[in-house]
């Protein structure tokens, strides 16, 4: 073989496997998250006694939505503003044990993805809200990177299967719907039209005992799935497929919603509305 050639050759052959090594890594990265370190210190808070107090978790070891965990600090710091409650915006797990979340109304995983807290950790936040904490899921929070069979069960409802791809982003049209608690529907239109990249899950969470918020039309998506070699993925969330919902956690409180994979899904009235209804509503704030 002609030296030239065998350079071509080992090149093409090096570039292919480099290549497939870092999308086996990003793949691993997404569903698992890369192993960290685990923050175990308790961080100095301080807490006004007569404000209600939000804990705000953003950090993630699987896929990071960073441009929309920018937004969504900043939106929640101004509602937070607004509403006088106090907030705590951390990327640390130090403060998930019990002495420390019983000083919160609710605890809001914020895009956060992958395995994120320890055993000990899951645990404290699991008495937490059995005890009566309010617990907010957004978007990134509810893939399949957590690992973690209570977190599912209490404030998914329902197995991560994919997201669409083409295209990612889509336009739909959320219904909602008719509900007797006042505090979540608060300001919140019937209908309203955002784009977004809509999560497609394996159940339906309404089957599984949840209430349901909002819902778009799962029939109206192209709901291809992410992983290149597997066309026409379409898991079964079909015709009704909800976007939002929530439940009663022991004597907490749960709410999830798949909304928010871009930055600018936070600046949107609708959702800001959404969220800050779902804060009340988890955390049993009276209303001012
Ligand atoms: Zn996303």
């Amino acid at each position: 073989m002609k030296k030239w050639l065998k350079i071509v050759l080992i090149s093409i052959v090096s570039i292919v496997v480099l290549l497939g090594g870092l999308l086996a890594g990003f793949i691993y990265k997404v569903k698992n998250g890369f192993p960290v370190s685990y923050e175990t210190e308790k961080p100095a808070l301080n807490i006004p006694q007569n404000q209600p107090a939000v804990l705000l978790f953003s950090k993630t070891t699987g896929f990071r939505h960073g441009e929309s965990i920018d937004a969504s600090k900043k939106m929640f710091a101004d509602m937070a503003k607004q509403n006088h409650w106090s907030l705590y915006e951390t990327e640390e797990g130090g403060a998930f044990n019990a002495e420390q979340l019983a000083k919160f109304n609710v605890v809001i995983f914020n895009n956060s993805t992958g395995e994120v807290i320890n055993d000990e950790q899951k645990k404290s936040l699991e008495k937490y809200v059995e005890n009566g904490g309010g617990l907010i899921g957004i978007h990134g929070s509810g893939d399949d990177s957590h690992h973690w069979e209570w977190y599912e069960k209490n404030l998914l409802g329902a197995k991560f299967s994919h997201h669409p791809l083409k295209p990612q982003l889509q336009k739909a049209t959320l219904f909602l719907e008719p509900l007797t608690d006042s505090t979540l529907l608060k300001k919140l239109p019937g209908q309203w039209s955002h784009t977004d990249e809509w999560y497609v899950f394996f159940e339906n969470p309404r089957s599984k005992g949840f209430n349901i918020i909002y819902t778009i039309n799962g029939d109206k998506i192209i709901p291809n799935g992410n992983l290149l070699w597997i066309k026409d993925k379409n898991f079964g969330m079909g015709k009704d497929h909800p976007v939002a919902w929530f439940k009663d956690t022991g004597k907490g409180r749960t709410f999830y919603t798949s909304i928010g994979h871009t930055g600018e899904a936070f600046s949107k009235p609708e959702l800001v509305q959404l969220l800050d209804n779902a804060i009340y509503w988890a955390g049993k704030i009276t209303q001012q």
